[in-house]
């Protein structure tokens, strides 16, 4: 039946479908027999990319004519989701495309499900990466992204028996319509080798091996607007010459084809296993990798853009290039930087530090030490000998520079410095402080985050340079995170404010507050977050099995599973309140307010605490769920395979999301955003962005439990010595899962981590005991708003209305006017 659809289509009733028929016919992917949603969608995507090619060529072209200052945004990351409803939706061709498969025989929404998540990245740095590019093109910036064409993303997640299961996540599986690969952009990436000094003293890195990058080009359509982006990803790739042929014949198959073999492990997975050593060479390549490949880039364009404009100057470059390295995963791109415009293009130190340090800057997103990266020196030494001279140059100028400065300094410089000599057997470098002693700027991603950086972890190079430090709080695209996962609540917002304006000017959501009791309104929006709640429970039962009551309130947390975003708080809280239905009488339990907790997330394949908790939720979930006396008023479900696609099935359904992260610890946090966005309410702690949506929407709209960033440190010696008392809610709920009500799994490590007593665990790093009784607290605060239905759609419509700080398109622009200096450069 619906190749006899095609068939009519290719008569030219309707451009688009006969547009779509022609791809399945003409750029075939698989055998002519069938046209199910699968081939639709290809076919779909790829005449959806016709259109998108025509303007990214023209803003391309544009951009090269006119010259601009540019913006390179330097990611090891990129959470891009699927990419078909985005850009049909920022084309503004939604309905002409769901009209046109209609016509096909297929439904847009069946046809979109189709598409695989790009999932080149881990949580919120990646998807924050990808809400910028949105961003950036919306705001006809002259900016792209630079990152790595994984084969594989991260993971995919399987729940089985024992907890979580990791599989290749692969989604090049068969092809993706939207990357272009061009031929013509191949640069070679040197690895290993020695550096040679010339007569004259010029310093040379030769020999090694060499591994060609491959560029692929992803389209980033800006939303009503021409301009078209392109987010730029490098492969890895061998030369023919590199195969030997000889060997091949001589029966030697592996040697023949080693350097094959080694370029594909560059580009195979983020975040290879560092515990060996060839893991952690195995990653320094990918970050070097990176950063060679888009440097050489840069400055290729940046000659090109000057041939046959008469005499131009290296010092200009910083005028014309603005490169911002997401996190220090790039960090590379500062020494890397530094040797071709000395080694390659003989610029003396001086001029090609002034160019780099005005070129380049940093954003920092944790505080975690754990997570502060260091690299081996040795390993440096090896892989990559010119760039450690370089870094050891660098060091021994900024120490110079420090002590030639105010006095005092002596003692403050160890920990300032970029190399740290003092373990003599495992000498490393600093990458954050590499970072903020060659960039122009540097900034935290939120405003609490921001001023604890320069409070402690920089605080030291404050005094040096005021003026590098700013704060950046980060934002969320409100095309992806609102227009078009949410497209019911998005239409009664464009209807109460009598225009869609919010979609490129979120601040006007605040003229939703003057219909925050309006009982019309109230109406509108309970019915969209109610056929929402419907669409998710459906989705829920489809991936686990389980039933929930899209009557009960959905109360969610998704995002990595770490201590410090304390799911664990979460899931005593819920078995606190499971053991307690179970004390009650019938009478009793029909009084609370009926709960489905869900959870979702990866835990790092190697991180044993993580995996853990994950099985916990699980197995809470299984006795919960199958108890009869309470789950009619309590589920807990636990979502696999959180990714973007999955966040925007769950996130216009919820109406309590927890971000409970230890204050302090949680540098922004970008789901908090997406959730107030769509009406769903917090309950969290003063950490990371839930200060400003706190502020913004209102401490009555906020459910705020917990330590304040600045008790912390006197809390955990407390805790730590074992000197604090714990609420007996706490030890109860510990209790009943130690007690096995959970099923065999031993969980007394985990628990164990939570004890406050230096003969324990550690300690309770995390504080769960601390903030447990007032996050039950604010948990009470919870079901009691929840029974009246009145205040909290109030409380809902005033998050939606108070969101509009959290645009990515507010913070592009700080970036573009504080960092960058880059201005609007719309194609014609
Ligand atoms: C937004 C997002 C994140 C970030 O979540 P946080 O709660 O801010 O850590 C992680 N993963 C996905 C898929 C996201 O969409």
């Amino acid at each position: 039946m619906p190749i006899a659809a095609l068939r009519d289509a290719c008569r030219p009733s309707s451009e688009i479908a006969s547009n779509i028929a022609y791809h399945s016919r003409y750029s075939p992917h698989f055998s002519p027999l069938k046209f199910d949603p699968e081939q639709a969608f290809y076919a779909a995507a790829e005449s959806v990319r016709d259109r998108l090619i025509q303007s990214w060529n023209e803003t391309f072209l544009h951009f090269h004519k006119a010259d601009p200052k540019q913006t390179y945004y330097l990611s090891m990351e990129y959470l891009q989701g699927r990419a078909l409803s985005n850009a049909i939706g920022n084309l503004g061709i939604r309905d002409a495309y769901a009209d046109a498969l209609t016509k096909l025989g297929h439904q847009l929404e069946k046809v979109a499900e189709q598409e695989k998540d790009a999932a080149l990245g881990n949580g919120g740095l990646g998807r924050l990466a990808s809400c910028f590019l949105d961003s950036m093109a919306t705001l006809n910036l002259p900016a792209w992204g630079y990152g790595l064409r994984y084969r594989y993303g991260l993971f995919k997640q399987k729940i089985s028996k024992e907890g979580q299961e990791e599989l290749a996540e692969d989604w090049l599986e068969k092809f993706s319509p939207w990357e272009v690969v061009r031929h013509d952009i191949v640069f070679p990436i040197r690895f290993f080798g020695h550096v040679e000094v010339s007569p004259t003293g010029s310093r040379k890195w030769v020999g090694g091996e060499v591994i060609q990058a491959l560029a692929y080009d992803v389209p980033i359509p800006g939303y009503k607007t021409k301009n078209t982006i392109s987010l730029r990803l490098w492969e890895a790739k061998a030369s023919a010459e590199d195969f030997n042929l000889f060997q091949f014949n001589d029966g030697q198959y592996d040697s023949a084809a080693q350097l094959h073999s080694k370029a594909q492990q560059i580009c195979a997975v983020l975040y290879p296993g560092d515990a060996t050593e060839d893991g952690k060479i195995l990653r320094l390549k990918q970050q070097f990798f990176l950063c060679s490949a888009s440097l050489q880039d840069i400055i290729f364009r940046f000659k090109e853009r000057r041939d046959g404009k008469g005499a131009w100057q290296w010092s200009n470059f910083p005028d014309k290039v603005a490169v911002q390295l997401n996190d220090t995963h790039p960090t590379l791109a500062i020494p890397e930087l530094m040797r071709l415009l000395m080694d390659d293009e003989g610029l003396g130190w001086d001029e090609a530090w002034d160019i780099t340090s005005r070129t380049i800057a940093y954003t920092n997103h944790t505080v975690l030490p754990e997570a502060l990266e260091k690299w081996s020196q040795s390993i440096m030494a090896k892989l990559l000998p010119r760039h450690l001279e370089i870094i050891k140059e660098i060091d021994k100028r900024f120490i110079a520079m420090v002590m030639s400065g105010s006095t005092g300094m002596e003692s403050k410089i160890a920990t300032m410095r970029i190399l740290d000599d003092s373990n003599p057997q495992k000498p490393v470098v600093r990458m954050a402080n590499l970072c903020v002693v060659s960039s122009h700027k540097v900034n935290g991603v939120a405003q609490l985050h921001s001023d604890i950086l320069k409070s402690e972890l920089f605080a030291d190079y404050v005094s040096i340079w005021p003026t590098k430090f700013q704060n950046k709080t980060n934002g969320i695209t409100p095309r992806r995170w609102l227009r078009f996962c949410n497209p019911d609540l998005s239409d009664i917002i464009s209807k109460w404010l009598k225009t869609d304006e919010w979609i490129t000017n979120l601040d006007i959501l605040t003229g939703l507050r003057q219909f925050a009791d309006n009982e019309e309104l109230h109406a509108e929006w309970a019915s969209a977050k109610m056929a929402s709640k419907y669409r998710l429970a459906q989705y829920v039962l489809q991936v686990t099995g389980v039933t929930i009551d899209p009557n009960s309130l959905f109360d969610i947390q998704v995002k990595r599973i770490h201590e410090y975003k304390r799911q664990l708080l979460n899931i005593l809280g819920a078995v606190y309140r499971y053991k307690k239905l179970k004390e009650m009488s019938i009478e009793e339990r029909k009084k609370t307010t009926p709960r489905t907790i869900m959870l979702g997330g990866k835990a790092f394949a190697t991180y044993t605490n993580a995996k853990r908790i994950v099985k916990l939720v699980n197995d809470v979930g299984a006795a919960v769920n199958n108890d009869p006396d309470v789950n009619s008023y309590l589920k807990v479900v636990f979502v696999p395979n959180y990714n973007v696609s999955v966040a925007e099935m769950l996130i216009p359904g919820s109406e309590l999301s927890q971000h409970i992260s230890t204050a302090g610890m949680e540098a922004s946090g970008t789901s908090n955003m997406k959730f107030s966005l769509n009406g769903c309410l917090i309950i969290g702690t003063l950490d990371g962005a839930n200060v400003e949506i706190r502020e913004e929407i209102g401490e009555e709209n906020f459910f705020l439990f917990g330590a304040k960033a600045d008790e912390v440190p006197r809390l955990r010696k407390e805790r730590e010595a074992g000197l604090f008392k714990t609420d007996p809610r706490f030890e109860e709920a510990k209790l009943y899962i130690r007690s096995g009500v959970f099923g065999s799994y031993d969980y007394n490590p985990l628990l164990d981590s939570l004890e406050g007593n230096s003969g324990y665990g550690r300690g309770d790093y995390f504080l769960v005991g601390h903030d447990f009784p007032s996050y039950m607290d604010a948990q009470a605060r919870v079901d009691e708003a929840y029974k009246d239905r009145k205040r909290w759609l109030k409380m809902s419509i005033l998050s939606t209305a108070g969101s509009g700080k959290f645009s990515s398109d507010r913070t592009i622009a700080q970036y573009a006017n504080e960092i960058w200096g880059i201005k609007p450069c719309p194609a014609p």
